[in-house]
């Protein structure tokens, strides 16, 4: 199950999990559409992976599976791809 992240791990931003602006790459790593075209280039800073949109999880199945609530922010890692 995906976790959910609550944020951008580059600008802090708040991607809630019905957001349409999540981005996520294979590990999880999660940034905003804006950091990932403008900053990451489309290449994950963290593992060098692709990015595809985050999956919106239904309201109906949050209270059961709940998103994760621990925010990931690595301003010093964003930009730097591997
Ligand atoms: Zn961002
Ligand atoms: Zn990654």
């Amino acid at each position: 199950m995906l976790q959910l992240r609550p944020n951008c791990e580059c600008c802090n931003k708040d991607l809630p999990p019905d957001s349409t602006e999540a981005r996520i790459c294979s590990f999880e790593c999660t940034f905003c559409a804006t950091c990932v075209d403008t900053v990451l280039k489309g290449v994950c800073p963290n593992c060098g992976g692709e990015f595809v949109p985050r999956p919106r999880r239904p309201a109906n199945k949050l209270t059961k599976n709940p998103p994760s609530t621990e925010r990931v922010y690595k301003p010093a890692g964003c930009g730097r791809a591997a």
